[in-house]
């Protein structure tokens, strides 16, 4: 039996089943997964058989069961547990991380139970995994519980069938397992009650760091703008949103509209980060501070038993964000709190289990009722993906280079790693290799096909460059974004591919970034694309939206460049050597990209002249919208091979709109339905050319809910079928998915 049946319960649960059954036997882990001797009446083999498939434990997903049929051996021994195959590498698969379990809840509230408010409180449906795993096979000594040695209670826990806790590796009680404790950055204890000591904290406008299950985070009381300063400040992070942990689903309604489909996905064992719409008039005070500007909040219930206890004790909603300083990555040893965070915590929940692995909390969002993904990590990674195919040899993808994840995959498991970040930063590449590394060893993939993008100066692809004795294979950023999006829909049929982002390097050198194309797995081509224009400054137009304002308006009209407008009248002393730039070339590389066009409109309608966080512009932009409005700009599209679409005439129209006084919210509307309309012509000029009537949304752009949701409906009506993203985001952190979708196709054929 293949599948994740490691760690999550299915020993026991095939124990249980064959016991009920009367039949004879074993079970254990073995190098695919887990292997089941049985023996007994034919009835009740089958009925266990069909037992295995139908109800399997909470965490477990069974990929494939191969029967064979043995030699009856007459045995008379009840069903057993055997030993793990020894000598073995495994390669079954390790679970993600999940938050406590209604069982474990319920016994953590009993002032009777023994683990009554136990921080680490856990059963083989709940609790730690992958953050834990140092190597395979999963038992406990290759955890960082391999420390905790069990006491006799616990043991008889773990070694009875009938207890839910049987064969859960991290099992642990009060006795056995680890402590919290509260103390200073530099680890001087502070409180002899740790959970009294952060409320205390909490209460004082502190900053505190808990350590979670993935790393260290930073908690302040959301409702404190002197706390929510305070940590802004001492953190280096400007305008960029911070999440929230709520007590329970009541505390999320008090200050957000939640869907069902959001309620759902708030109470999942995966405890992601939901961005949820706010409440106008908010039963809680939640400090503008914590999203400036922004009509949602990121909001997560206790993904932990420790969270829990905070969330109870402090009875409001906190800040709940990475321990880290902007720009790094988060801090997950206790040995780098005192280096890392001094200056930033005053005070630190902390306790004796180690973080093996590195990981963030995962961000979701729902459009059009379905969960998309925009940072997958704790509760999800390491989960594979299934590939609608069986690759020939194994492969990683390298990814692209902010917001990086890495892909390793065998078979038809693609492992698409937690989100790891920006690659500009060395720690962030340290963890990058031994990311890598450490699925290499759980998994056993050993990659013979290396695909990286086709940037020469993306540290991933650096990475693919100095490996030896593999292949390579270099995949065009946007036809990987498009491949993410086949494999996370299971197909493989040829798209027309909208691959809307911030910028990656096509197929003729250039910056691409508003990308029409036809594709499936083994190609792409372009079809059509946004016009190209000048990003005056290269990388410095990407952090200053009015530079590409300034660009799209000069390329509009090089004569009046829209010198009267605001934007222009706000940058006066600098127009004109910016649009020289877009005149000359010099220092201007062109780009189509439709995450540049978003920033020269928010330069324009939301006067957001520089961003202090990657897609501040656009998310502003979404957020300021009047729903209400339905008319659009006309499209202007340049016909040829490929075809071009106009975006400067375009900004050129909003400004003159926004100089006569039209609203700001009506232009902002106007235009997202533009970017409708463009898309939907697009997909109809490339159905008339190549018959194809399914599209593919991907892209950091296809994270706009309104967008998307919008741009669904406009294509079905024109009788589309049209694939968004479920597992992998559609921003760059599933690039390494596409990465080995193509690569593994490609093989295939040769
Ligand atoms: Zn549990
Ligand atoms: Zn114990
Ligand atoms: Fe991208």
């Amino acid at each position: 039996m293949t599948g994740i049946v490691q760690g999550v319960g299915f020993r026991p649960f095939v124990h249980r089943t064959a016991t009920d059954l009367g039949l004879r036997g074993f079970v254990c882990n073995d190098t695919n997964g887990v292997s089941v001797e049985v023996e007994g009446p034919g009835i009740a083999v089958e009925t266990f058989l069909e037992r295995l498939e139908a109800q399997p434990p909470t965490l477990a997903e069974v990929r494939s069961v191969m029967v064979t049929e043995l030699e009856v051996s007459d045995a008379t021994a009840p069903f057993r547990i055997a030993e793990t195959v020894p000598g073995v590498e495994t390669s079954a698969l390790v679970a993600p991380d999940v938050g406590p379990c209604e069982e474990c809840l319920a016994e953590f509230a009993d002032a009777g139970a023994r683990r009554h408010r136990y921080a680490f409180t856990n059963c083989t449906n709940c609790g730690p995994r992958f953050t834990i795993v140092a190597s395979v096979p999963y038992d406990r000594s290759n955890t960082t519980m391999a420390g905790f040695e069990m006491c006799e209670r616990c043991r008889e826990e773990f070694s009875d069938p009938s207890d839910r806790r049987f064969h859960a590796q991290p099992l642990c009680c009060p006795e056995c397992g680890p402590q919290l404790s509260f103390i200073t950055p530099d680890g001087a204890p502070i409180a002899h009650d740790p959970i009294g000591g952060l409320v205390r904290a909490i209460d004082d406008g502190l900053v505190v760091a808990v350590k979670g299950v993935g790393g260290f985070q930073l908690a302040v009381d959301a409702g404190s703008d002197v706390a929510v300063a305070r940590l802004r400040e001492r953190k280096r992070r400007d305008g960029k949103p911070l999440a929230l942990l709520v007590r329970d689903i009541a505390m999320a309604k008090s200050l957000c509209l939640v869907t069902p489909a959001e309620e759902t996905l708030l109470t999942s064992p995966e405890r992601p980060i939901v961005l949820l719409r706010r409440r106008t008039t908010p039963i809680m005070r939640v400090s503008d501070l914590v999203a400036p500007d922004n009509g949602w909040l990121g909001v997560m219930l206790p993904p932990s038993p420790t969270h829990v206890l905070i969330a109870e004790a402090v009875v409001r909603p906190l800040v709940l964000t990475s321990g880290n300083r902007s720009e790094e990555p988060m801090v997950h040893r206790d040995e780098d709190v005192a280096s890392r965070l001094r200056g930033i915590a005053d005070a630190v929940l902390t306790h004796d289990r180690e973080i093996e692995v590195p990981v963030d909390d995962s961000v979701i969002r729902v459009v059009g009722g379905r969960p998309l993904p925009m940072r997958r990590a704790r509760g999800y990674a390491p989960r594979p993906i299934r590939l609608p195919w069986s690759l020939r040899r194994p492969v990683l993808g390298c990814g692209a280079h902010l917001k990086n994840t890495v892909c390793l995959a065998r078979s038809s498991d693609a492992f698409v790693s937690q989100h790891l970040g920006d690659l500009s930063n060395p720690i962030i590449v340290e963890q990058f290799r031994r990311t890598i590394d450490h699925y290499t060893d759980l998994f056993d993939i050993r990659p013979e096909l290396v695909a990286h993008d086709l940037h020469p100066d993306y540290l991933s692809t650096a990475y693919a460059m100095e490996l030896d004795g593999v292949e390579r294979v270099a995949v065009q950023h946007h036809h990987a974004h498009i491949a993410s999006c086949l494999v996370d829909n299971q197909t493989n049929e040829p798209v027309i591919g909208l691959a809307f982002d911030g910028l990656g390097l096509g197929d003729d050198g250039t910056a691409w970034g508003g990308e029409v194309l036809v594709a499936d797995l083994l190609g792409h081509e372009r079809i059509g694309h946004l016009r190209q224009v000048p990003m005056p400054g290269g990388d410095r137009a990407t952090k200053e939206p009015w530079r590409m304002a300034a660009s799209h308006l000069y390329v509009a009209d090089p004569d009046v460049g829209r010198g009267h407008s605001s934007v222009a009248q706000r940058n006066a002393d600098r127009w004109t050597p910016v649009t020289d730039l877009a005149r000359t070339g010099l220092h201007a590389p062109i780009t189509s990209s439709m995450g540049r066009l978003f920033d020269a409109v928010a330069a324009i309608v939301g006067d957001r002249d520089v961003i202090t966080y990657e897609g501040q512009a656009a998310i502003e932009l979404e957020q300021s919208i009047d729903p209400t409005c339905v008319d659009s700009y006309p499209v202007d599209i340049i016909d040829g091979a490929p075809f071009e679409v106009d975006g400067s005439t375009l900004v050129a129209r909003i400004a003159a709109d926004m100089d006569r006084g039209h609203p700001p919210a009506v232009l902002a509307a106007r235009f997202h339905n533009w970017v409708v309309d463009m898309s939907a012509d697009c997909a109809d000029r490339v159905r008339a050319l190549h018959g194809i009537d399914i599209v593919a949304l991907s892209g950091g752009v296809f994270q706009n809910a309104l967008l998307v949701e919008r741009l669904i409906g406009a294509l079905e009506h024109r009788g589309f079928r049209v694939l968004t993203h479920r597992t992998v985001p559609p921003n760059d952190g599933g690039i390494s998915l596409g990465q080995v979708a193509v690569a593994g196709a490609t093989d295939l054929v040769r």
